[in-house]
C-alpha cells in the first residue's frame, strides 16, 4: 500500500496569505487528523533551534501552528531540543512567548537526563535516548531540510537519529565511520609521503594523526570522494571505501529505530520544510545561501517516504551553484544535487534504504498536493489592442 505523503507547495497562483506556506502546512495537520490525535497526550515537539547566528531553522511563524493544533486537540506541547541549541534559542526567536509553549533541552541542561537502550553497532554497545523524548507520549518530528556534509542531506531522519540522543551517542554515531580501517600504517612507512598524501586534498580531509605518529586521520565530513589523495598514497596504504561513509547512515537509521521503540504505535508524525536550504546542517552556526530553490512543506506519519519524497521533489531542481561557497567542489552530476555536492558515498537516500530495512516506513508512497497551485492563463498580450 502507498504511503500519504501531504505537500505544500512553497509557489503561489495568487499573492494571496492563504496561498502561503504556513497556511499549507495548517492544511497539512488537518490532513494528518493531529488535533484528533494528541488530547492528553504530552507531545514533544522536536525540532532543531540552530545554533549561534542561524536564521534559516523552521521560523517561529509555523512552529506556533503546530503548538496551536496541539492545544486545539487538548495535548500538553513543548518544543525540545539538544541542550547546547536551547540554551540559545530565545537569541533566534523561539521562546515560549513566540511559540506559545516552553522549549527545553531534550536531556536536561547538562545532558544527565537519559535512557539507555543496548543495541551493538560497530563501535556503539548502547544508545542514550534523551529524557525528554522518551518521557513523550506523542512527538511531531519537525525538519528542516538542508544538506550535510557526513551524510549528504537533513531532514526528518537526521532531526530524530541525531536530535534525541545525548552528546555521547552523537559523538559515537560519528564514530562510526572509523570504525573500519580505511589507513594500513605499515604500506606508507615514509613521513614524505604521508605529508604529500596530506597536501594532495584540497579540501585539508585527511590529516597525520595529532595522537599516533605514523598513522592518518580522515575527516569524513570534508571528504567529497574526490580521491586525489589515492594518486599520492602507496597501493594498498589507503582507502577511500563506501564501508565507511555509509556507517553514519545506518547508525542513523538504527538511532531512528531505538527512538520508535520508545513510542507506542501511531504516535509520531513527521513535517518538513524544504526552504532556505543551505550546503550544510543547521549545527554549524550560521545561514549561508540557499542552494536549492525552495520547495515547500511536507507532512506524513511515515519517516521513511517523507524523507524520499522531499529528496525526489528537491532532486528535480537545479542547483543554484552561483550561490555555492567557493570552498566546496561539484565533482560528479549524478543523482540528488546534494549528492553531487558532498560526494558519490554520501547519497542521502541511503538513510531512507537503511529506514526501510529497519522496518521503519515504506519505500513506495504517493504525494497529495494539499493545495495545487493553479495555473492561471493570461489573455495573450494585445488581444485588446494598445492605442
Ligand atoms: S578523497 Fe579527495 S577530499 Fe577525500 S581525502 Fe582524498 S583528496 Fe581529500
Amino acid at each position: 500500500m502507498l504511503s500519504p505523503v501531504y505537500f505544500g507547495s512553497a509557489r503561489q497562483a495568487r499573492l494571496e496569505a492563504k496561498e502561503s506556506l504556513p497556511a499549507k502546512l495548517d492544511l497539512i495537520l488537518d490532513r494528518l487528523h493531529l488535533r484528533d490525535r494528541v488530547k492528553d497526550e504530552t507531545v514533544a515537539i522536536k525540532m532543531h533551534t540552530g545554533n549561534n547566528l542561524g536564521y534559516s531553522t523552521v521560523h517561529p511563524v509555523f512552529v506556533r501552528k503546530v503548538v496551536q493544533a496541539v492545544k486545539d486537540g487538548g495535548g500538553k506541547p513543548y518544543v525540545t531540543d539538544v541542550n547546547w541549541d536551547a540554551r540559545g534559542a530565545e537569541e533566534r526567536g523561539y521562546s515560549s512567548e513566540t511559540l506559545g509553549c516552553p522549549v527545553f533541552p531534550t536531556a536536561g541542561p547538562d545532558e544527565k537526563y537519559f535512557y539507555a537502550h543496548a543495541r551493538p553497532f560497530k563501535n556503539i554497545q548502547e544508545w542514550k535516548i534523551a529524557g525528554l523524548i522518551q518521557d513523550a507520549t506523542f512527538m511531531i518530528n519537525f525538519a528542516h531540510v538542508k544538506g550535510h556534509p557526513t551524510c549528504g542531506f537533513g531532514a526528518a531522519f537526521k532531526n530524530l537519529a541525531l536530535g534525541c540522543m545525548v552528546g555521547e551517542t552523537r559523538g559515537a554515531m560519528h564514530d562510526t565511520m572509523h570504525f573500519d580501517r580505511y589507513w594500513f600504517a605499515e604500506r606508507c612507512p615514509d613521513a614524505d609521503t604521508r605529508q604529500r598524501i596530506a597536501t594532495s586534498c584540497p579540501h585539508a580531509a585527511i590529516v597525520e594523526d595529532r595522537h599516533q605518529s605514523g598513522e592518518m586521520h580522515l575527516h569524513f565530513e570534508q571528504c567529497n570522494q574526490c580521491e586525489r589523495c589515492l594518486q599520492v598514497a602507496p597501493p594498498g596504504s589507503l582507502k577511500i571505501d563506501p564501508v565507511n561513509f555509509y556507517a553514519f547512515q545506518e547508525a542513523c537509521a538504527i538511532s531512528v529505530e531505538q527512538v520508535f521503540s520508545t513510542f507506542a504505535p501511531g504516535k509520531i508524525t513527521h513535517l518538513s520544510l524544504a526552504t532556505h536550504m543551505t550546503p550544510v546542517c543547521d549545527c554549524f552556526g550560521f545561514t549561508s545561501m540557499p542552494i536549492l530553490p525552495d520547495a515547500g512543506v511536507f507532512g506524513s506519519d511515515d519517516i521513511v517516504v517523507i524523507d524520499r519524497a522531499v529528496l525526489d521533489v528537491t532532486g528535480r531542481s537545479r542547483l543554484i551553484e552561483e550561490n555555492l561557497p567557493t570552498s566546496l567542489e561539484v565533482h560528479t552530476r549524478e543523482g540528488h544535487p546534494f549528492r553531487w555536492l558532498h560526494g558519490p558515498y554520501k547519497d542521502p537516500y541511503l538513510v531512507t534504504e537503511y529506514g526501510a530495512q529497519l522496518g521503519l516506513g515504506s519505500c513506495e508512497y504517493e504525494l497529495i498536493d494539499v493545495l495545487p497551485v493553479e495555473q492561471i492563463e493570461h489573455a495573450p498580450i494585445g488581444y485588446i489592442p494598445a492605442r
